[in-house]
């Protein structure tokens, strides 16, 4: 397949659909009626460039939005007016001015950023809005059993602080019959109950599809929106959102016994035509993929042979005469979408998608 803009010379064309992406959203609306529903937009979209993704979603009228550093969010705060961003990492030490500067909020983490971000409300004279993370079994960040006895107690540590959502992030949420997802929520409801009344914000793209239990005053999906499966198991319910095509840069004959790549890992059995492409693991397609993958050549599965290269990859296109110099390889497309990538390389398709590459001509789909 030829992608629909072929820039000159680039080796490789990553097509993203924002319309797909705006999609998918309005999807998961649908699927989450009691509550709002945000874009996750934190490490550029997944990879597919939150400038271009973020602005789309706001178009269709999504009104919060979550990265992980601040960094991410004061590179995207213009473009989304009147919107709630928020940076799920939280305040590091010394960057509470610059968040109440930008009207970013900090998903509160830990007692101490919540006596930081009260300082700062105090010193600007307003209040200043905030998510309060409550740990219910992740272990990574948010209130433990400790802080949220100790915030119970005390709720006018609070002050001045506008408690936009207390929420909490589900550990197994796409595996429906793990236990640990009831415990969360008993868990998060509990905590919920002993602080300031507040919306709750719970389940990310595979908690919308856990039931209406799951449901809350603000859904935190990324992985969906970028169609990635929700429900590992079952049919796809989301679009695919981004392409990836490489082109053939040669083609060589290799005789029985003859080896390809780093380690000589792959051996010709046969007499055999290897077709470079030139893309490799600095771009994403992960050295894991070595002997593993396939790309697909008019819908037909062209087998990785030998070790996945930085710059370059070689594929047994031998029962394909037609493919030669300047070919096009779907290598990530309808026909290998990223949770089947990422099957082959023993990730899941988050890895693949926050991995692909900066050195990709980027197209927009209907651009
Ligand atoms: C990344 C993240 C999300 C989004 O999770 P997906 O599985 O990609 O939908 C939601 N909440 C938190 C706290 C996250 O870190």
């Amino acid at each position: 397949m030829i992608p629909s803009t072929e820039p000159r010379g680039a080796g490789a064309v990553l097509t993203v659909d924002p319309a797909a992406v705006a999609a998918n959203w309005a999807t998961l609306c649908a699927r989450h009626p009691g509550g709002a529903v945000a874009g996750v937009v934190k490490a550029d979209a997944y990879g597919l460039g939150a400038a271009l993704i973020a602005p789309r979603l706001h178009a269709a009228g999504c009104r919060h939005f979550f990265v992980a550093q601040l960094e991410e969010a004061l590179a995207i705060r213009d473009l989304l007016p009147g919107a709630m961003l928020a940076v799920l990492n939280g305040l590091l030490p010394g960057t509470a001015a610059d968040y109440a500067a930008r009207d970013i909020a900090p998903v509160l983490g830990s007692l101490g950023e919540v006596d930081a971000w009260a300082r700062q409300a105090r010193r600007a004279g307003r209040r200043l809005p905030a998510l309060l993370h409550v740990d219910t079994g992740m272990a990574r960040l948010g209130l433990d059993a400790r802080e949220l006895d100790a915030l119970a107690a005390d709720h006018a540590r609070l002050d001045g602080i506008a408690l936009r959502y207390a929420m909490t992030h589900l550990v197994s949420a796409e595996q429906a019959d793990d236990p640990m997802n009831a415990a969360q929520l008993a868990r998060f409801a509990d905590a919920c109950a002993r602080l300031p009344p507040a919306p709750r914000s719970l389940a990310n793209s595979s908690g919308i599809f856990l039931g209406a239990a799951y449901g809350s005053d603000l859904a935190r999906p990324g992985a969906a929106l970028y169609g990635i499966n929700p429900v590992p198991g079952q049919p796809n319910p989301m679009r695919d959102t981004v392409r990836l095509e490489a082109r053939v840069l040669q083609v060589r004959e290799i005789g029985p016994g003859e080896t390809v790549g780093y380690n000589a890992t792959w051996r010709a059995a046969r007499p055999s035509r290897i077709g470079t492409v030139g893309l490799g693991y600095a771009d994403g397609l992960l050295r894991s993929l070595s002997n593993r993958g396939a790309a697909f050549f008019d819908g037909r599965p062209v087998p990785l042979v030998g070790r996945v290269s930085m710059d370059m990859t070689t594929f047994d296109v031998t029962e394909y005469p037609a493919i030669g110099p300047g070919s096009w390889l779907e290598i990530i497309g309808p026909h290998c979408p990223p949770d089947r990538l990422a099957e082959a390389a023993g990730t899941n398709g988050y890895e693949i998608l926050t991995s692909l590459g900066r050195r990709y001509a980027r197209v927009a789909a209907g651009a």
